[in-house]
């Protein structure tokens, strides 16, 4: 691998040094008081990313589908109804883990680069008595992003729990969970929140945590379970030392770094800054004469751009563009998966990579045959960025 490669993938994405260069200070005891002061520091910065200052909050060494896993099986139990709420793959996730834990699951899948019709939902959880919906913020596979605060409130209307993935938006999207209402809001390390892979983040309502506590059963995973994990949360927020699983003690140093890095920035600033990001790309998309897989503007994600390929242009495009230094990433969604690329724009990427990735998209369309003029897309994107 180019150390000076730019990775504009949706995750994981170009890290800041000083949050890789915490990832290499010499590990300490995870029961040391210095690693518990720092982790309780997490556990407290956490609720103010996620705009959750009541909520409990929970960092466990694992994948984004680990935090997937940790804020259903806790709420759901056997013969519980869940409604899924899917605007690409990875809902589909959340129907396996919720099957999984015995629950009957009911899906309403909004077609390609659509989110679901608001009454179409309403009226399905009108018509029995979920326990939980979920939905995903921004669905990685589409680019489609939904409107989590009127997803919520009707998920609170109607008595069911709200789960949002928020795996490839929290950090980046607006998300205010507590002032929302969102039950459980959940994400991973790489993408937004700016840690190299290997940890999963949720933060967990009073409601969420008073109907797990209600539960019956005994929760079906051993390793996910709240039971578990939050008394070893709430000890380091008492900045006391408690043991059940190994944390990733390096992953924690860097994600110190890094929450310290997005508070200083300010949650409003850095919504903000990824849509200024996301029109300046969005912009170089439309004047190269590209078209995006979200049905319209309102619906597309501010982290990350689903471009179609334009007639004659496929997956060799990539190959060209990391020929200049650009990584980005191919499709992911069954139905077109070789006909769209993503490019995702999110944690410390700033202006300068947006213009350099929109650079060799051009070139190495023109290469490719695409008429293309040279510097359309560059000016339309410094244009719609203010630079
Ligand atoms: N949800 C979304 C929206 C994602 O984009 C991803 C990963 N790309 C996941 C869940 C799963 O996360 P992980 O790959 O870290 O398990």
């Amino acid at each position: 691998m180019n150390e000076r490669q730019l990775l504009m993938i949706p995750g994981p994405i170009s890290f800041d040094p000083a949050v890789l260069r915490a990832m290499s200070i010499p590990t300490d005891s995870h029961v040391s008081q210095e690693f518990v002061d720092l982790f309780g520091q997490v556990l407290d910065d956490m609720l103010q990313v996620f705009l959750a200052p009541h909520g409990y909050p929970f960092v466990v060494a694992g994948s984004g589908t680990l935090a997937m896993e940790l804020g259903l099986a806790n709420l759901v139990e056997p013969g519980n109804r869940v409604l899924v709420l899917r605007t690409g793959v990875f809902g589909e996730r959340f129907s396996d883990i919720a099957r999984r834990q015995g629950a009957e699951v009911d899906e309403i899948v909004a077609p390609l680069g659509e989110v679901p019709d608001v009454a179409e939902v309403e009226a399905k959880l009108a018509s029995a008595p979920y326990k939980v919906m979920t939905a995903t913020h921004v669905d990685t596979s589409t680019g489609v992003a939904v409107d989590v605060k009127a997803l919520a409130a009707l998920a609170r209307k109607h008595g069911a729990l709200s789960v949002v993935d928020g795996v490839c938006a929290t950090a980046g999207m607006e998300c205010r969970q507590e002032e929302w209402g969102v039950d459980v809001y959940l994400t991973a390390s790489q993408k937004a929140i700016s840690v190299p892979p290997g940890l999963a983040l949720l933060v967990a309502s009073e409601r969420a945590i008073e109907a797990f506590r209600r539960r019956k059963t005994l929760v079906r995973s051993y390793y996910a379970d709240w039971g578990k994990w939050l008394p070893i949360m709430e000890s380091y927020r008492q900045r006391k030392a408690a043991y059940f699983g190994t944390p990733a003690v390096n992953l924690v140093y860097a994600l110190r770094v890094s929450l310290a890095q997005i508070l200083a920035e300010g949650m409003d600033a850095r919504f903000r800054r990824h849509q200024r990001l996301s029109d300046g790309f969005k912009a170089a998309v439309a004047a190269m004469g590209l078209q995006q897989v979200p049905a319209r503007p309102e619906i597309a994600a501010t982290t990350l751009t689903a471009v179609y390929y334009p007639d004659g242009v496929g997956a060799e495009l990539l190959k060209k563009v990391a020929d200049e230094g650009v990584i980005l990433a191919g499709g992911l969604h069954p139905d077109i998966k070789t006909k769209y690329f993503r490019v995702g724009h999110m944690g410390p990427a700033g202006p300068s990579d947006i213009l350099a990735t929109v650079g060799a998209i051009e070139r190495s369309l023109k290469a490719l045959g695409y008429a293309v003029e040279l510097g359309r897309g560059v000016e339309a994107a410094q244009r719609a960025m203010g630079v």
